[in-house]
């Protein structure tokens, strides 16, 4: 029945899984997703720049020393030096348009810009279908190259939060600046040849493989005009652009930062023709890989809330999380792949949370269980000893007249044939085993009540240990044994008489049960470290080694007796333990099978 529940559950709490697992994977979160994906870039360690990239910025240096403006004039002579050093791309994302100057200066520059073989200016702005025109550029201008190169950003797809993760290869079959200049060092022309590479609403894109700001060399446009640099442009390709620090629309978010002016859209270019040139945009992992994936955290939440404590639980969910976090870094930094993680960490905490209250109700049912069946035990427990002490006293009388009777008849034997004496003589051995037992019972009772209190009184050991022995000889006698006593002068010291007599009874009673005929008990007592040593050996049956461990414990009784005639309860050791101890003393037993028992008992001198 349980096993069949618990399939049951087991085959639920997949399907629950399989269930969740599909549901989270028909939506992508990109909002979360990016979280993630960006998180990974600035957990980036190493930076790799392309040596052909070279960067001239109009940083807040140029600003400051040209007085605060930047002219036409300024940007021709820029060009011509740029020329001389026969870079092999000049990518402009300046317009000639944007600055105020005379016809004669626009003449200028386009003489500087057409002297430079590979001059392209960035269209900065989306371009729409039917709008091609506008990328020629006004007179004087209009054979200068201008080609889209706008990086896209998530404004109203994707995240949707405006940062720059994906840059375009083409838009309505227009291609950009970026990749056409990356052709001429790899090749590609086709964008299916781009690692990574997507179609999204009539473009081709990819994803872009970002490097930490700062990575890229930098020219500062003044030292470029002053002749102070001395990094060498040729063959390389040079980027032109703002950097000043202050003004918003020449920045753009970056997966490293969200801050206004974070990364130039200058360094942001650079890192386009980057991964254009290396061809090592992100691929981010297909949508199947997300799904094994959400589904094995979803099973791993589950088998952890169902079958793991609590703090072992989330350890094994966490740690795993690590585990997948690290090899998804790995992956990305090693191989540029993204997994997706945010399906499997929303699996992780929906699981977790459907799933822990299930468990709550569960254990809660459990406890339930278990505090019915303790009350249950309580009751059972106290019933039994009422049970146990009133049979005991109901007993006590009846017996007690039954063996007066039969002192009665024995004690005039003439008018008794042998036969009936020897009946009465067993029906009164018989009711001083009941007699016996019944105490024995009753002082168990009382034990595991707590109602014994020690009455103690001050008493030489020698004398009760006397009067023990004495009351024995007969019963040694019978069987032949020897019973020796070595006793040691004794202090009085103070013990409750009634209950250390019962304890020397039974020692002494058992050394006689458990002995054959003809051999010797020794009763010794000492005094060892202020300590009263009482000692009971016998040259009997003995008791094994793994019975010895056993023997004190309630109704025991070692193999090898239980199958002879020798009578006992099993309780005698017990309450002598309990006795011994109640007098903080202490009681232990050395055997070797077959060659005897010797039975110590110590008990303090002053208690
Ligand atoms: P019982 O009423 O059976 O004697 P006890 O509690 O006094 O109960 O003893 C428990 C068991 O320990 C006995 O049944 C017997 O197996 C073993 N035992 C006790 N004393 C001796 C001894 N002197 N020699 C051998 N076995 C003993």
């Amino acid at each position: 029945m349980g096993k069949k529940r618990t399939i049951a559950t087991k085959s639920l709490s997949i399907l629950f899984a399989i269930v969740l697992t599909s549901l989270i994977c028909t939506y992508s979160f990109d909002y979360l997703e990016s979280l993630t994906y960006d998180a990974r870039f600035r957990l980036k360690v190493f930076r790799h720049a392309n040596p052909l990239i070279e960067l001239v910025a109009i940083d807040s240096k140029t600003i400051q020393e040209q007085n605060g403006k930047i002219t036409l004039q300024d940007y021709t002579q820029a060009l011509d030096k740029i020329a001389k050093s026969r870079p092999s791309f000049v990518l402009s994302l300046i317009s000639p348009t944007t600055f105020h100057a005379s016809l004669n200066e626009k003449i200028a520059f386009n003489k500087a810009a057409l002297k430079i073989p590979n001059f392209y200016i960035s269209y900065d702005d989306g371009i729409m279908r039917g709008e091609e025109g506008k990328l020629i550029l006004p007179h004087p201008f209009e054979k200068l190259q201008m080609l889209p190169g706008v990086i896209a950003f998530d404004q109203n797809n994707f995240a949707k939060d405006g940062v720059s993760r994906r840059a375009y290869f083409s838009i309505q079959d227009q291609e950009f600046v970026q990749p056409l200049i990356a052709g001429f060092y790899n090749g590609i022309t086709n964008p299916t040849q781009y690692r990574g590479y997507f179609s999204f609403k009539d473009s081709d894109q990819i994803y872009i493989n970002y490097q930490k700001p700062g990575t890229y060399s930098t020219i500062s446009f003044v030292d470029l005009l002053k002749d102070n640099s001395s990094k060498d442009l040729e063959n390389k390709i040079v980027i032109i652009g703002y950097d000043d620090k202050f003004t918003p629309e020449y920045y753009l978010k970056t997966p490293f930062t969200r801050d206004v002016v974070g990364m130039s859209k200058l360094e942001a270019q650079a890192n386009v023709l980057q991964t254009f040139i290396e061809n090592n945009g992100i691929v981010k992992a297909p949508q199947w890989i997300n799904f094994v994936t959400t589904l094995l955290f979803a099973l791993l939440v589950l088998f952890s809330v169902m079958n793991l404590s609590p703090a072992r639980g989330i350890l094994v969910i966490l740690s795993s999380l690590a585990g997948f976090l690290l090899i998804s870094w790995t992956l990305f930094v090693s191989f540029h792949l993204a997994i997706g993680m945010a399906q499997p960490i929303l699996a992780i905490f929906l699981c977790y949370y459907f799933f822990i209250p299930y468990r709550l109700i569960q254990e809660n049912k459990k406890f339930w269980e278990l505090t019915q069946r303790n009350k249950l035990l309580v009751q059972v427990e106290e019933l039994k000893n009422n049970f146990l002490s009133l049979m005991s006293h109901d007993l006590k009388t009846p017996l007690a007249r039954i063996q007066g009777m039969a002192d009665v008849a024995l004690s005039s034997p003439q008018n008794l044939n042998s036969n009936q004496k020897e009946a009465i003589s067993t029906i009164k051995q018989s009711a001083d085993e009941l007699t016996e037992f019944i105490s024995s019972i009753l002082d168990l009772s009382r034990v595991e009540s707590q109602e014994i209190k020690l009455k103690l009184q001050s008493k030489d050991v020698n004398r009760l240990l006397e009067e023990v022995v004495q009351k024995y000889r007969y019963m040694a006698a019978q069987k032949n044994i020897e019973l020796i006593t070595e006793f040691e002068t004794l202090f009085s010291v103070k013990f409750d008489a009634d209950l250390m007599k019962q304890v020397f009874s039974n020692l002494i009673e058992n050394a006689i049960k458990y002995s054959a005929e003809g051999t010797k008990v020794l009763i010794s007592t000492e005094e060892h470290d202020g300590r009263i040593l009482v000692q009971v050996a016998d040259q009997g049956i003995g008791i094994s080694d793994n019975e010895i461990k056993s023997i004190f414990s309630k109704f025991y009784r070692t193999k090898n007796v239980k199958n002879s005639q020798t009578k006992g309860t099993g309780l005698g050791l017990y309450l002598a333990k309990y006795f011994v101890e109640l007098h903080k003393g202490h009681i232990s037993v050395e055997s070797i099978p077959q060659q005897g028992s010797t039975f110590s008992v110590d008990l303090p001198m002053d208690l």
